[in-house]
């Protein structure tokens, strides 16, 4: 009878980790599997100032560091790799990685996270790099004294371009509507900025380049039709996140978003499957928040398998 785990742990952002570390110290050995951005979203930002206990903050790739060994000392087992199925209609369930090797557990904990959403126009993968970013955190840095557009108009766009203002000479907002989606206080911060400039009513339909990479985005205003020609050094998504579900197949309850829905915090519709972080998470997105819910979820596989066994 091949060995059955008692508890796999997909993605190892803060949640994954956080569930790593009290699944571990209850003594379950779990195996957390990193996926293909080990740490999470994360490890691609600078300075992290609001996690608590940091008084000075701390950078994003340390603190993923740090919680990695503090789910190392108590003996969990990290395996790198890419969960390509999980078969969850029979117990143990099946993890499926990449490589072909299955895994039998008896329950999961699914902390896969969100990824940046992209427009979908032509050029904008291979610009990636060369003037398309979808982390202006990771990527402002190199916009010092440039002029960059910033695509959205909720909290995570105007967030963008109030840190790019630090070093751009000036920051496009384009906005689809004519009324921005983000909180009052992010709206009243960018507005009063005056690096920020809002182009409204407008979506960007190509990206132009040369052999150096981007030189600017050509946009349509959606109440006239009106197409313009914007010079630009850098072009930023903040549109939103896809939640990483994919190797789900239909198992799993998802929201109209793509979230997985859960109950009791962390429950999903699967006995024994439980998710936490950005994942299940479409409104908070914060990494504090996302170890909190990894937390719940450790303990109700805990439970969950005290119950079970
Ligand atoms: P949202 O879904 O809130 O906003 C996405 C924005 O992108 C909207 O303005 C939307 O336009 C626009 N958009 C979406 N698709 C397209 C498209 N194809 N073309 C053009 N524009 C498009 O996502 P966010 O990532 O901004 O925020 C998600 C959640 O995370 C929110 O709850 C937010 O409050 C939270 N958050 C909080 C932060 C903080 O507190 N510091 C920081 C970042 C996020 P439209 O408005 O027309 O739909």
């Amino acid at each position: 009878m091949a060995n059955i785990r008692n508890c796999v742990i997909i993605g190892t952002g803060p949640s994954g980790l956080t569930a790593a570390i009290y699944t571990s110290r209850a003594n379950l050995n779990p195996l957390i599997i990193a996926g293909l951005q080990p740490g999470g979203q994360l490890t691609t930002t600078t300075e992290v100032e609001n996690f608590p206990g940091f008084p000075e903050g701390i950078s994003g790739p340390e603190l993923m560091e740090n919680m990695r060994k503090q789910a190392a000392r108590f003996n969990t087992e990290f395996k790198d790799g890419r969960v390509v199925n999980a078969d969850l209609s029979k117990k143990p369930f099946t993890i499926t990685l990449e490589s072909g090797e299955t895994i039998l557990t008896k329950t999961v904990i699914i902390s896969t996270g969100a990824s940046a959403k992209y427009m979908g126009l032509k050029n904008e993968q291979a610009l990636i790099g060369k003037g398309v970013s979808a982390c202006a955190t990771c990527d402002g840095f190199f916009y010092r004294n440039k002029i960059v557009h910033v695509v959205g108009g909720g909290d995570t766009a105007l967030e963008e371009a109030g840190f790019l203002s630090k070093f751009a000479s000036k920051v496009y907002i384009l906005h689809r509507r004519g009324e921005l989606r983000a909180s009052k206080a992010m709206q009243d911060h960018a507005l009063k900025n005056p690096k920020i400039e809002v182009i409204w009513n407008s979506v960007p339909i190509e990206l132009l380049s040369d052999n150096s990479g981007l030189t600017a985005v050509k946009i349509q205003n959606v109440l006239t039709g009106e197409e313009s020609i914007r010079k630009t050094d850098g072009f930023f998504l903040g549109i939103g996140h896809t939640p990483n579900t994919h190797f789900l197949g239909k198992q799993i309850e998802l929201d109209q978003q793509g979230f997985i829905k859960t109950h009791n915090d962390v429950e999903t519709n699967i006995e024994g499957v439980f998710a936490c972080g950005d994942v299940q998470d479409p409104t908070y997105r914060q990494a504090i928040s996302a170890a909190g819910s990894g937390c719940q979820a450790a303990i109700r596989a805990e439970r969950f398998l005290a119950e079970h066994s």
